[in-house]
């Protein structure tokens, strides 16, 4: 079987959405970008988490031509696809639906450095301006958004995150989802103060050393 290795990624991360609460149902997709034959390892369109096995989900070139599986690949592909393309330091993807980030999505607002733990992503986590779920004006606007960053918003619709493996990307769209709990909870009690940009810096070079999973 093809990219067999990351199909199983695809079927394990994709319980463990479900169990952490990032999505329901069959929300969000993920997939994984094997760098050397350049084909990537996709969730299926429309098939709940726990009945996936490696073989449903789809292997497609980075045309989003299918190569191996018999299912239709994620309705976001064109998202997924388009991050591999702009950005060669990123080989795996989480979509999530995850409620507190997208509740800030909802108001087309970034989430700024108010926790040191924002720094996984960046410096903050930009809202990409709304497009139609499934398009390629959402791939285009999500990947113009996110610059050298490791997450962006998507207004009225939900996160996107991304990693140099899937533990990093699973990481990634946790951590942003703590951000944003807490954002929404100072925000309602107060305003909440952001860490200035050259600490966020520093607290990025920490997460060099140790952070990764
Ligand atoms: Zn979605």
């Amino acid at each position: 079987m093809l990219l067999e290795k990351e199909r199983s990624l695809i079927v394990d991360y994709g319980k463990r959405l479900l169990a952490s609460g990032l999505t329901v149902g069959t929300g969000g997709n993920l997939s994984v970008c094997d760098r050397t034959t350049g084909y990537v390892a996709i969730s299926p369109s429309g098939l709940d988490y726990e009945s996936t096995q490696p073989e449903d989900v789809v292997v497609v070139d980075r045309g989003g031509v299918v190569v191996d599986g018999s299912r239709r690949p994620s309705s976001e592909l064109a998202m997924h696809l388009g991050l591999y393309e702009k950005r060669p330091d990123v080989c795996a993807v989480v979509h999530t639906h995850s409620v507190f980030a997208t509740t800030l999505a909802c108001l087309e607002c970034s989430l700024p450095a108010v926790h040191y733990l924002i720094g996984f992503a960046g410096h903050e986590v930009k809202c990409a301006p709304y497009a139609t779920f499934g398009t390629q004006e959402l791939a285009d606007s999500a990947c113009s958004i996110i610059g050298d960053a490791k997450a962006v918003l998507l207004a009225h619709h939900g996160l996107l995150a991304a990693g140099a493996d899937m533990a990093e990307a699973f990481m990634v769209a946790e951590q942003v989802e703590y951000c944003a709990e807490l954002y929404w909870r100072a925000r309602a009690i107060g305003k909440p103060a952001v860490i200035a940009d050259r600490e966020m810096d520093t607290i990025i070079d920490k997460f060099g050393d140790y952070g990764r999973p």
